[in-house]
């Protein structure tokens, strides 16, 4: 076996350390780190719920996170493009750790450019479907609308919604968006999904109470268990993912550091499967 093929198909952690595209606070470019480091804390152990060992070799890469000037503009978005792109070629999984959620739309253009058209899993308070939003169309409130103009995704499941308004659900509707929203999260089927999947998660899905630190507190969210539920009860092949808007900034107990390290080993254990 070639040094090449025992790499592929392991996860790839790639940061983006961006937040020029948030419309209430700065926070999310601290992010990367944050994450890395609850990750390895000496408080937990890296083995997944379902038995996987992240920390033995070969498991996990660290790609490390992107050279970006966090600006907005073209440039910081065409360098993440390419650096997701990259770990693909080499057969690589990207997990991607934002940044704020503007980072999905280069995340998602370098996956379906390998996979094609994606179906998208997207957890949220918000469906971040705006046209544009303060005048920005590349605000973290409008990814999905540009993925969605640019049919990067065949379905867009959002999971989590708690806060759409006329504009967005008329955005909703345009494209054939299908909402899972919260008050009707414990009715909802079980997820299935033909091809591959892309899993955004925002870290507001989950209720303030367990992941205050995010720059829009919304009540009335999942739990985190709730969560790991959805991602571990998935039946699909999840390629790549990103886990986006976490605010250290917002989170002096390091609680919503944790519960996005939680999310990171699940997901991981998902893309491994
Ligand atoms: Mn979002
Ligand atoms: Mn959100």
């Amino acid at each position: 076996m070639t040094g090449d093929k025992r790499g592929a198909g392991r996860v790839a952690l790639i940061g983006l350390p961006f937040d020029a595209n948030s419309s209430h606070l700065r926070g999310p470019a601290e992010a990367p780190w944050a994450i890395r480091a609850a990750l390895r804390s000496n408080s937990t152990n890296l083995w997944t719920e379902s038995g996987v060992d992240l920390g033995a070799p070969g498991v996990i890469t660290d790609a490390g996170d992107v050279a970006v000037s966090n600006q907005t503009g073209h440039a910081d978005f065409a360098a993440m493009e390419a650096a997701v792109a990259r770990c693909l070629e080499r057969g690589l999984r990207p997990l991607v750790l934002g940044g704020d959620h503007s980072v999905t739309l280069p995340v998602v253009r370098a996956v379906a450019g390998k996979h094609g058209p994606l179906n998208i899993l997207h957890f949220d308070a918000h469906p971040d479907l705006y046209d544009e939003f303060q005048g920005n169309r590349f605000s973290h409130a409008c990814p999905f609308a540009r993925i969605s103009e640019e049919k990067l995704a065949t379905r867009l499941v959002q999971v989590g919604i708690r806060t759409m308004n006329g504009q967005q659900l008329a955005q909703a509707r345009l494209w054939g968006v299908e909402l899972v929203e919260m008050r009707r999260l414990h009715n909802a089927p079980r997820l299935r999904f033909d091809g591959p999947v892309h899993i955004s998660f925002d870290l507001d899905a989950l209720d303030p109470a367990f992941a205050p630190g995010v720059s829009h507190h919304e009540p009335g969210g999942m739990s985190t268990r709730e969560a790991l539920a959805l991602i571990q009860s998935l039946d699909a092949p999840v390629v790549s993912a990103d886990i986006v808007e976490f605010n250290p900034s917002r989170d002096p107990l390091g609680i919503t550091a944790m519960a996005a390290a939680k999310i990171l080993k699940e997901l991981a254990a998902r893309m491994l499967r």
